[in-house]
């Protein structure tokens, strides 16, 4: 029976540490209830968005994810073909790198499970039909269009881009760079509905032993003490919101899965079960701070002035909740981890997002920053009068088929490059849709002289190393031909994403 059609089932675990047997039984017994058994080819998804000890409670903890693998294996009647642990991390960062960060390649080897880094897979085009798609056609790395038992295993957190980040944001994770940066704006919680026509999760295991407040990249930790399993994503997303007292359909894309069909979020319709209520479960969480705070509020009391209008398609939102606002506030998180002065060495700059039409009250001097393509302003900032248009390109010009990676290397570059070309202009326009996290770090370090991230003395040597692997593992595949599949279709897995009505998909 498929994951939509099940009765939804949410179990909640009292776990107080970070122990591998203790999660491993606490799975085990999950998916008995649930009567789970994994089979064919089986693809765990943790969330790695960034690891290592700046980001120590940004993903899913190896012990979590060892403890689930094992369950998986305690579960199996030989039925399990392949057992794999597969993710695609944060934009620009190898993969690699985030699994060895994160502790996950000493635990793999030892259990003989396979890595995948999804950015080096080949990319299956995944045909799209139901009535809201954003595209006819996405793509996903063939492990994922192949994967017979697919299992997620989120991280419990707040995000500031979508209120938080469970089981269906974090789908986000199955796509490619070239391809999660389309839609990757304004209509990003649409972008997440439409990713969950791919494959549905058999089982969802989320890390809830510290989970991650505030923020995405770099949370606080919030000790919760708990894992929680279910067995239908929209279900599990709803219970983890009423968790922390968030109503689930005020979160768009699990407002927009549920719609869909892919699962319910009323309460009377989960059987929620385990050694912990829902009440003792809220009791845990109470206090927990979400994301979703607007850049020009996050900002307050900086040296960073931003301002924010519509971006394109205003009569859908006057905010891009998906792109730059919230990317920035990502950037400056990290460059605070890195250097404790970021606030101090940063000069005083204004940040225009959107079709801003307000004050810009910029004094001589004082850089005003265009970020993105759909910044706009025609009038005065400061004492002069500007004049800066759209340069935003409408989303039926990206083809996800066409779409191209860009090196981070060469974004490094051109970032550098432009900042030190604008050395004298007061208006310094980025360009990009969206201008990502990894962009705006650069800019941000060369305006201010900050210690960048990336020339972190063992953190440089760590990314260049998975660098160049990821860049030989590519070259190799190129080799071999096999840098995308046309078709939905593939030989071992599923035909197509699977029927979820009421609007559908092939
Ligand atoms: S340019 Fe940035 S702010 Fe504008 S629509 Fe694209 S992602 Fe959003």
């Amino acid at each position: 029976m498929k994951p939509s059609q099940r009765p939804a089932k949410v179990i909640l675990r009292r776990c107080d540490e970070y122990d591998v047997q203790a999660i491993r039984r606490i799975v085990r017994e999950g998916m008995e209830t649930l009567e789970l058994r994994p089979s064919g080819r089986t693809l765990l998804k943790p969330n790695l968005v960034a690891s290592g000890p700046m980001f120590q409670h940004a993903y899913t903890r190896p012990e979590v994810t060892e403890g689930v693998l094992l369950a998986l294996r305690d579960r199996d009647q030989g039925e399990m073909s392949e057992l794999a642990v597969g993710e695609r991390c944060g934009i620009t960062v190898p993969t690699r790198m985030a699994m060895e960060g994160a502790g996950y390649d000493p635990m793999l080897k030892r259990l003989g499970v396979k890595r995948y880094a999804f950015e080096e897979e080949p990319q299956v085009e995944i045909p799209l039909s139901h009535p809201a798609r954003l595209r006819d056609y996405i793509f996903t790395p063939e492990p994922v269009a192949k994967a017979d038992f697919f299992v997620n295993v989120p991280k419990f957190k707040a995000h500031p881009w979508t209120t938080v980040t469970f089981s269906i944001k974090a789908y986000i994770g199955i796509q490619d760079d070239r391809h999660r940066l389309i839609d990757h704006d304004h209509r990003l919680n649409e972008k997440i509905a439409d990713l969950q026509y791919i494959i549905q999760p058999e089982l969802i295991v989320i890390d809830a032993i510290t989970a991650g407040e505030g923020r995405m990249l770099t949370p606080i930790p919030f000790p919760m003490k708990m894992i929680a399993l279910g067995n239908n994503q929209v279900a599990f997303d709803a219970v983890c919101c009423h968790i922390i007292g968030v109503d689930p359909l005020s979160v768009d894309h699990i407002r927009l899965a549920h719609e869909r069909g892919f699962g319910p979020v009323e309460l009377a319709e989960i059987e929620v079960t385990g050694d912990i209520t829902l009440e003792e479960a809220k009791a845990r969480a109470a206090g927990f701070k979400v994301g979703l705070v607007r850049v020009e509020k996050y900002f307050e009391g900086t040296h960073v002035s931003a301002y924010s209008g519509p971006p394109p398609e205003s009569e859908k939102t006057d905010y891009c909740w998906g792109g730059c606002p919230g990317a920035l506030e990502e950037a400056i998180e990290i460059l605070r981890l890195f250097d404790e002065q970021t606030d101090t060495k940063l000069p005083h700059m204004h940040i225009v997002f959107g079709a801003y039409e307000g004050p810009i009250p910029a004094k001589p001097g004082e850089k005003i920053i265009f970020m993105g393509d759909c910044a706009e302003h025609h009038g005065k900032a400061g004492e002069t009068v500007i004049d800066v248009a759209s340069l935003y390109k409408p989303r039926s010009t990206k083809d996800p088929y066409t779409a191209q990676h860009e090196d981070v290397f060469v974004k490094m570059w051109k970032t550098i490059k432009k900042v030190r070309e604008d050395r004298d202009e007061q208006v310094i326009r980025i360009q990009g849709c969206p201008v990502s996290v990894s962009e705006q770090v650069l800019l941000l370090v060369s305006l201010g002289g900050l210690k960048s991230p990336y020339l972190d003395g063992e953190n440089m040597m760590s990314f260049n190393k998975a660098y160049l692997q990821w860049k030989s593992s590519a070259a190799w595949s190129r080799l071999r031909g096999v840098p995308y599949q046309r078709h939905g279709r593939c030989e071992r897995g599923r035909a197509a994403p699977e029927v979820v009505t009421p609007e559908g998909a092939e």
